[in-house]
């Protein structure tokens, strides 16, 4: 796919999955067929098969995410799904099969319920409450600021305010805006006004264009590819894989520009997975100990990462005691608070 045919099939299959969040299966399902033809992604797929399941077409939906597992066959997610389907169908038997596949590639699956039950709570229990935050795991090769594709299709795109910034400091620094920025003219692709930010949209060099950060050579590569976090509903970072190349301003590990103007690249600040997510929490809540984080690898910390946050979600956030207080009990939720950190210190 072109760049704008890559845009066109985004604008498509997110316009697709809003419809159907929305309740209009009829037109998401189109839109989503439309996504389709422009470009097979995996993505697309299991969106047509979510909405066919919705609409009470398990066969067609089981069909459906069986293209999303051919195109993607790593993600676990997509089995799970297709045993739900089955299931729907009365095939518990093919369900069964398909739920130890997720399982094999990734062994949460056995639990899946509790966690995303878990992630549920937790997300919401903490919506709004941290504004742009910096990720604590510092040992994190930045999984997070890879991208499979040019940033911009990704969602990562630099504001006329930032971009003033940076400039400030690109000739403070004697850096050259070319080899760390491209633009991409969006006159006449279809969809830019809802998939950017009018603020983002401006002229350089001449054309309405979005400016976005150019990434660096070098992939990420199949051993650091291993440990990919999830993301905050426990689903694959689809904009992540080996192949994946760092944004050009990551420097060993760390974002370069993050306080350039004071504020992040406002796209950036989305991009939290579960691990930072859950450690962000902890560290809201004076629950962190900084050497939990030395030297520990990814592998540990975003299993340690689940296990807080069963812990979190289901003994404090989630607990019937404290839900049935109203208002909320705050000695209660501190008892249970110290409860839970007594468990978590276990995990490190
Ligand atoms: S948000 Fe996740 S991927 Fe990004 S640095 Fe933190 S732990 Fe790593
Ligand atoms: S601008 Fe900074 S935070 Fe955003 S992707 Fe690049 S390195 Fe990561």
């Amino acid at each position: 796919m072109t760049d704008p045919e890559k845009l066109a099939e985004k604008y498509l299959h997110s316009m697709g999955e809003r419809l159907i969040d929305e309740g209009d299966l009829e037109e998401g399902i189109v839109l989503l067929q439309k996504a389709i033809d422009v470009g097979d992604t995996p993505y697309a797929w299991r969106g047509l098969a979510r909405a066919l399941e919705m609409a009470g077409d398990s066969a067609g939906a089981v069909g459906a995410v069986s293209r999303a597992i051919k195109a993607a066959p790593g993600i676990p997610e997509y089995y799970y799904e297709r045993s739900q389907f089955l299931a729907a169908l009365g095939r518990d038997d093919l369900a069964g099969e398909e739920l130890g596949k997720a399982i094999a590639i990734d062994p949460n699956y056995a639990r899946i319920d509790a966690i995303t039950r878990a992630a549920g709570i937790l997300n919401e229990a903490f919506e709004g409450v941290f504004d742009k935050p910096s990720c604590p795991v510092a040992s994190c090769p930045a999984y997070c600021c890879h991208f499979k594709d040019r940033m911009f299709l990704h969602g990562v795109t630099i504001g006329a305010w930032k971009l003033n910034a940076l400039r400030e400091y690109f000739r403070e620094k004697g850096l050259n805006e070319k080899d760390l920025l491209g633009a991409f003219p969006v006159a006449g692709t279809e969809g830019t006004d809802s998939l950017f930010s009018p603020h983002d949209i401006m002229k350089y060099d001449g054309t309405a264009s979005i400016v976005f950060p150019r990434r660096k050579g070098h992939a990420l590569g199949a051993d650091l590819a291993r440990d990919i976090p999830k993301g905050r509903r426990y689903l694959s970072l689809m904009w992540i894989d080996d192949a994946a190349r760092p944004c050009c301003f990551l420097e060993d590990g760390r974002c370069s520009v993050y306080r350039v103007g004071g504020e992040p690249v406002e796209s950036c600040s989305s991009f939290l997975c579960m691990t930072g997510f859950v450690f962000t929490v902890l560290e809201h809540l004076g629950m962190l100990k900084k050497e939990w984080l030395d030297g520990a690898s990814m592998a540990h910390l975003n299993q340690a990462a689940v296990e807080a946050l069963i812990i979190l979600g289901g003994d404090v956030y989630g607990s019937e005691e404290l839900e049935a207080s109203d208002p909320p009990d705050e000695g209660l939720k501190k008892k249970l608070l110290d409860q839970a950190q007594g468990k978590i210190i276990r995990l490190f």
